[in-house]
């Protein structure tokens, strides 16, 4: 089974695990991960096929001989809640700031499919499952944080960062923290909102954590998100000094004291992938455009 077994009660998987087109297109390397409590399942994000994601439920609920009770989106972009029809039954859980994408698509979604599936005209699995989706409103809106589960349970809460309404949810008896799209470690970071990114890097850095679930991209460790957010302090003082010099962006891009992205060399880092460099210089380009407007 394309399952990563990432502590005896987590598991992980992703639609690109059962999908070999060459290279792996975002939308289907976004993680779904099951954790097991002590009597019901709960499931982080659902990726984009829900004939997938009803296979990845229906194993780990015969794993684990327990129901499904939520599941809880990180954030609503297509390549992380498009499969929710396969949870239609169970709480679907997302941020309140989320919602208004959300009632927006489902207004026009069978032209809105079309036009995705559009995109994918040489890939039929991604285009399938872009018709296949079984899309509504979940029915769980929470605001800041939900904490649920017996013994210590899992907490949902909400950052923002990547999207106005991104949340993470972390379980403390596991030791896993599920990231969402704040954390990806086969492709550069991509920032909405930078300063609420490092915020969350910072938050998470003080919780008791093990393992790292990315919204893309291989487990990894807590020490990750460390050196993530300590290349970006590093990057805008850099970016500072050069600014002040008066330097334009496209010497700055190719500037010997730019520091190196460590996550080029980490394992899942998609190799010959166009995202892995375009996605690297545009978060150089995200703060640049940041200190000089701010100036
Ligand atoms: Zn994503
Ligand atoms: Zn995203």
């Amino acid at each position: 089974m394309p399952y990563t077994k990432v502590t005896d009660n987590t598991f992980t998987s992703s639609f690109s695990s059962i999908i070999q087109t060459g290279e792996a297109e975002p939308v289907t390397t976004s993680t779904m991960t099951c954790i097991a409590l002590s009597d019901e399942l709960v499931f982080v994000d659902c990726g984009l096929s829900s004939r997938f994601a009803a296979k990845f439920r229906k194993d780990m609920e015969e794993k684990f001989q327990r129901r499904t009770s939520h599941l809880l989106l990180t954030h609503l972009h297509r390549d992380h809640y498009w499969a929710m029809g396969a949870f239609k039954d169970v709480n679907v859980v997302v941020s309140r700031r989320e919602m208004p994408y959300l009632k927006r698509a489902l207004k026009n979604i069978e032209s809105r499919k079309k036009q995705w599936a559009g995109r994918y005209i040489g890939n039929k699995p991604i285009a399938k499952a872009t018709m296949g989706a079984n899309l509504f409103l979940p029915n769980k809106c929470v605001k800041e944080m939900l904490a649920f589960g017996s013994d210590e349970g899992v907490v949902f809460r909400i950052t923002g960062g990547h999207s106005a309404g991104s949340a993470y949810v972390y379980s403390p008896s596991e030791r896993v923290l599920c990231t969402g799209d704040n954390l990806l470690t086969c492709y550069a970071q991509l920032f909405g909102d930078g300063e609420k990114m490092l915020e969350t890097y910072r938050h998470w850095e003080t919780l008791n954590i093990e393992h790292v679930v990315p919204g893309h991209g291989e487990v990894v460790s807590k020490e990750y998100i460390t050196k993530v957010r300590s290349y970006f302090e590093e990057l805008i003082s850099t970016l500072k000094e050069l600014v002040d010099r008066q330097l334009d962006l496209k010497s700055i891009l190719k500037h010997p004291k730019l520091p190196i992205y460590f996550g080029r060399n980490h394992a899942s880092w998609m190799k010959g992938s166009r995202y892995h460099t375009g996605w690297l210089n545009n978060s150089i380009i995200y703060w640049y455009n940041k200190l000089t407007t701010q100036k």
